[in-house]
């Protein structure tokens, strides 16, 4: 069996899936992206979901407003976006500047038009098991374990990072599929021992090779949802790849692994809100 779990892969069946299904509907759904400032890793993030759009059928639109916007005219921006009836999803790239205050501007998106399922409404329905959304990294996380058919009730998991975006989320997703989870965060005294008892490891702490194969159960599933910049350039994910695939029975690539099913979950929120909007069943 290949070791390697070919998230790329998955995500361009997703993509294909998408786009008949985004054929069928009465109008294109469209999705708009803000970003502030000029964080480079933010602009190749944007480029990505954009060009994801423009694949599967998407109207789409990146809105790129200056480092030092007021938080005022920030909200004023969504405010604009909510009331569009063309726009069916609203993205606030993270990070934000630091003085504009995060979870309070993602909260002025309409709840309706949060795709990337982390206004405090969406998360607090994901804590009681009746999400609308789900965000988008977790939801790539629990697609790939499905796609590989990696079994999830009754076992082990441990999930290293505790974030709103990433941790949390993935977390309480594995969770309600009936997996003993354990959360890591950057106080845990032994992460070894943690990750050594899992059958699946999520590693989203965002530290390059936090986690080694001496570190892992033989067999486990490893979906690697660090992405580290490092200092020649390269992209490195939490996971040290040369020594955990020799471990890990299943493992996820960086790049070429969440990253890409990321995308696409955003594109499939943004077709379910579009759905949702239009009074549409929606398609599973
Ligand atoms: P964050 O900085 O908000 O949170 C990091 C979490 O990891 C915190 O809970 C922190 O306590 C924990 N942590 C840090 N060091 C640790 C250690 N040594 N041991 C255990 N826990 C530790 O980051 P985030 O937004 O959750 O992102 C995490 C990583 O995932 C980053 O590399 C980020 O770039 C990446 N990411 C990837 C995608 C994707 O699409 N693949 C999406 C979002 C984030």
């Amino acid at each position: 069996m290949n070791t390697l779990i070919d998230g790329a892969g998955l995500a361009r069946a997703l993509r294909t899936r998408l786009h008949e299904q985004v054929a069928r509907l009465p109008r294109r759904p469209g999705l708009a992206v803000i970003v502030v400032g000029d964080n480079p890793a933010s602009a190749v993030y944007v480029r990505n979901k954009i060009r994801a759009c423009e694949e599967v059928g998407l109207m789409s639109e990146k809105i790129a407003l200056p480092a030092d916007i007021s938080e005022q005219a920030l909200l004023a921006q969504i405010d604009q976006l909510n009331a569009r009836a063309d726009i069916d999803g609203i993205l606030v790239q993270l990070p934000l500047p630091a003085h504009i205050p995060v979870q309070s501007t993602i909260d002025h998106v309409a709840v309706a038009k949060d795709v990337d399922g982390l206004h405090t409404h969406n998360l607090g329905a994901l804590l009681t098991g009746s999400p609308a959304v789900v965000p988008c990294t977790p939801a790539a996380v629990l697609a790939l374990l499905d796609a590989i058919e990696c079994p999830i009730r009754g076992r082990e998991a441990v999930v290293i990072g505790a974030s709103n975006v990433v941790g949390k989320p993935v977390a309480l997703l594995l969770l309600q599929r009936g997996a003993t989870v354990t959360v890591c965060n950057s106080k845990t005294t032994d992460l070894a021992a943690a990750a050594r008892r899992a059958d699946i490891v999520i590693a989203a702490a965002g530290r390059p090779g936090l986690i080694t194969g001496a570190m892992l159960k033989p067999g486990s599933v490893v979906i690697d949802v660090g992405i580290n910049r490092l200092a020649d350039g390269k992209l490195a994910g939490d996971v040290d790849f040369a020594s955990a695939c020799t471990v890990a029975g299943r493992i996820t690539p960086v790049p070429g692994g969440v990253g890409p099913m990321t995308v696409a979950m955003l594109v499939a929120n943004t077709v379910a809100a579009a759905e949702r909007t239009l009074g549409l069943p929606a398609i599973p």
